[in-house]
């Protein structure tokens, strides 16, 4: 992102790359202030239950319409899996018992970890929140692999129900780079 002005004191910025650096970065041409932009980390948990998963129908953009799995970018002065566990709640009013991490994927272009939990459905009394337009629970064959909203939400669920076929639930972890090849490691 083009950062024009100083979030410190409002003068013009100028991309340089600052002493003792070795990226460029927008400084503050009066005050010296550094805008560093980092990746951001989108934390979420794939809520099973039995033999079917949750996905939420999203009523936000993009993708507006589409299916995925509970996640959201993490907040300051929060764990993991403490975002997990929130944004569960807050787009499917969902209560799980979170478990071990599943999967990890670095979307390089995009700037964003994407960092998904495996969750155990406490009890079935799970609504749409207001990110979300419908909840529900699919077994495999009942996912809309048509509808989903984004490849890492295809990716983990197909991950998943084959975790289940073997029984086990080892780590993934892939990279989608800037030429839009993908990395499994
Ligand atoms: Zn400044």
């Amino acid at each position: 992102m083009d950062i024009k002005f100083c979030i410190q004191c409002g003068n013009s910025t100028h991309l340089t790359i600052p002493e003792m650096d070795t990226h460029h970065r927008h400084q503050c041409q009066t005050c010296g202030f550094i805008h560093y932009q980092n990746p951001n980390i989108i934390a979420g948990c794939l809520v099973y239950h039995r033999e079917k998963v949750l996905l939420c129908k999203r009523a936000i953009e993009p993708r507006y319409g589409l299916w995925t799995v509970p996640a959201g970018f993490m907040e300051n002065g929060e764990s993991t899996r403490a975002a997990a566990i929130r944004e569960t709640r807050e787009e499917a009013n969902a209560m799980v018992e979170l478990k071990d991490l599943f999967f990890i994927a670095n979307l390089v272009p995009i700037n964003q970890v994407y960092m998904l939990y495996l969750a155990e459905l406490v009890n079935e009394d799970f609504y749409a929140g207001i990110e979300s337009l419908d909840v529900q629970l699919f077994s495999e064959q009942q996912i809309p692999w048509e509808n989903l909203a984004f490849k890492t939400v295809e990716i983990t669920l197909k991950k998943f129900f084959q975790a289940r076929q073997n029984n086990q639930f080892e780590l993934h972890e892939i990279e989608f780079k800037a030429d839009r090849s993908v990395i499994w490691f």
